[in-house]
């Protein structure tokens, strides 16, 4: 009996185990802009603001050296920071808002965890993220987004296939500037500063207490003291992979 149980529990447990690994595997897209003909060079700067509050040491410096940005804000982000929306409306020439997500929920339609946080885990509950996300902004006046990046900037090709059927480019990256807002100040800044004509960036404005803040803004001022210009995602041509933008 207790040879059969055990076999049972193997069996059982081979199962778990094929079917997780049929599981479809995350894609985490890349995002380009279309290449400058001419001059240094352009990139385009992408900030995730996930929840929590705003860095200010990033906000001032980019209104201070008028660097554009595009901020990725959840519903979340966007109630607790009122005082950094109003400092981005006021400058509309250098921020556009797009959708992070309404709770900053990855947008995966199967059940799992990417770096610990729980993903929405159906097609439904991925439409909702989204859903909320884009009535967050357009909820405060703001304009309707046209890109989506979802929380951990992971996907299931279904999930990616469903957000572009919404009517959103998914937002990738080409260069991970400060990992998540875990790097260290020098590690940040050396990241960014490599940056070249066409790379996408990634980085976090909501983590003002994290040393990758500072990162954050030396790199981007080594990036304009060598002649590069930065543009939104609405003023280039993105070009992503995995379905994200065509
Ligand atoms: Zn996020």
């Amino acid at each position: 009996m207790r040879l059969l149980q055990k076999n049972l529990w193997m069996i059982a447990l081979s199962w778990a185990m094929a079917s997780a690994s049929h599981a479809a595997p995350l894609v985490e897209p890349t995002l380009h802009i279309k290449s400058q003909a001419s001059g240094a060079g352009r990139v385009a700067l992408t900030l995730d603001a996930c929840g929590g509050q705003t860095d200010n040491r990033i906000l001032s410096a980019l209104v201070d050296n008028k660097i554009p940005a595009t901020i990725f804000v959840t519903g979340i982000w966007l109630k607790r920071n009122a005082a950094a929306v109003e400092i981005m409306r006021a400058h509309p020439d250098l921020f556009e808002l797009e959708n992070h997500g309404g709770h900053h929920v990855p947008a995966v339609d199967t059940p799992r965890k990417i770096y610990g946080i729980r993903s929405a885990g159906s097609p439904d509950a991925v439409l909702a993220e989204v859903e909320s996300g884009a009535a967050a902004l357009t909820g405060t006046g703001e304009p309707a987004p046209k890109w989506f990046r979802g929380a951990t900037a992971e996907y299931s090709p279904s999930s990616i296939a469903m957000i572009r059927k919404l009517g959103f480019k998914v937002a990738g990256f080409s260069i991970n500037g400060d990992g998540g807002s875990l790097l260290g100040a020098k590690e940040t800044a050396r990241r960014i500063a490599a940056a070249k004509d066409g790379d996408v960036i990634i980085s976090h404005i909501n983590q003002p207490t994290h040393a990758a803040g500072e990162g954050v803004v030396q790199g981007l001022l080594a990036l304009k003291a060598k002649g590069l210009t930065f543009v939104r995602l609405d003023d280039a041509e993105g070009i992503g992979n995995n379905g994200t933008t065509e």
